[in-house]
């Protein structure tokens, strides 16, 4: 199959947002009046981002959905996505899994092959969610080589409404959605350095492998959020995003931490997992503490859990007590690649 056919098959589909589309040098897109656009890129890289065997299928709602997060970290509404793709196309990819310590790996190689059925079950996940999202794929790249995902997300804002991270301000309260740390437990699993029931391992697997992009909770934070920021790279890696560009540092409670029922209870892989897990995926965010009720209104009408897990102070960094007030060291922060 040629590349161009390749393209048509699995990444051509309508593209009513578009005025012009996949198959030409340039996408052409217009942006609703009084809106401007808004941009992010997020690349997914075999052996770092996931395992290569990882379900075509989840693989590519997952490579969407970490960039419609972004979009609702910005209080935007996702429009169109582009997709650069590099392709072990025809070919036997071995690998083996990180070693839980990192020395080395373990000895079972396992071989996935990267060919057209995995192709349909990879474009099937990723139009799946860019049609609940009404996102229309515009335009991308595809080469040959290692196994690499790389999706540019665009969509539209009014610029007063963005939800930048430099707004956060002394005496906000800072919130949660969902629950902090199950996609990290999951992963630990999969690593072997933890070990989960199977009951367990299946409720925190679709937060590794199928994050949910909290859209329709980034647009109703409009004018509530002086600040948000979805967490990717841990809680304590991201919260610092807000409070480094607000100026500003933050005091919590880890009591107070969302944690799901499959992570209570796990030791000091309770705090790692919550604190400074990757993959979440939830938004953080900080408002004025006369928004709480309201807050919890919205929350029960997503029907998702909203957790107040500290405050904004002045000053700078960010002190984690435990239930006795006393300060939490942690060992690392977050996901850091250099
Ligand atoms: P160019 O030569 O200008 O780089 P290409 O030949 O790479 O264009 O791609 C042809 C068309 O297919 C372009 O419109 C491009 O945006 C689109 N395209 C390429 N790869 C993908 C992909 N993986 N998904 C969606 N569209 C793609
Ligand atoms: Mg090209």
């Amino acid at each position: 199959m040629s590349e161009f056919d390749l393209i048509r098959r699995h990444f051509t589909r309508a593209m009513p947002n578009a005025l012009l589309g996949v198959g030409d040098d340039c996408a052409l897109l217009q942006v609703s009046d009084g809106k401007v656009l808004a941009v992010s890129t997020d690349m997914l890289v075999s052996g770092t981002h996931f395992f290569a065997d990882a379900d075509p299928y989840l693989l590519g709602h997952k490579t969407l959905a970490v960039n419609l997060s972004d979009m609702a970290a910005m209080g935007a509404v996702p429009r169109w996505a582009t997709l650069a793709l590099s392709l072990p196309y025809g070919q036997s990819i071995s690998y083996s899994l990180p070693h839980p310590e990192g020395e080395g790996t373990n000895d079972s190689l396992r071989e996935i092959k990267i060919d057209d059925a995995w192709l349909e079950q990879f474009s099937a996940g990723f139009f799946a969610l860019a049609r609940q999202y009404n996102v229309d794929l515009v335009g991308g790249d595809t080469t040959r080589g290692p196994l690499n995902l790389c999706v540019t997300i665009m969509g539209e804002v009014n610029a007063q409404q963005a939800l930048r991270r430099d707004g956060a301000k002394a005496g906000d309260e800072i919130w949660v959605f969902g629950k902090l740390g199950d996609a990290a437990l999951a992963l630990a699993h999969l690593q072997g350095k933890a070990q989960l029931s199977d009951a367990d391992f299946a409720a925190c697997a679709s937060a590794l492998h199928q994050p949910q992009p909290r859209v329709a909770l980034g647009l109703a934070l409009h004018g509530i959020a002086h600040s948000a920021i979805d967490i990717s790279d841990g809680l304590l890696a991201d919260l610092g995003h807000i409070l480094d560009a607000s100026g500003m540092g933050a005091q919590l409670e880890f009591a107070d931490m969302p944690v799901s029922a499959a992570l209570k209870g796990k030791g000091a892989l309770v705090q790692h997992c919550a604190l400074a897990g990757g993959d979440d995926y939830e938004l953080c965010f900080t408002a004025a503490a006369h928004h709480h009720d309201e807050l919890l209104c919205l929350a029960r009408e997503l029907n998702l859990p909203l957790t107040r897990i500290g405050k904004v102070v002045a000053g700078t960094g960010c002190v984690v007590h435990d239930a006795h007030g006393a300060t939490i060291q942690l060992e690392s922060g977050g996901y850091e690649h250099f």
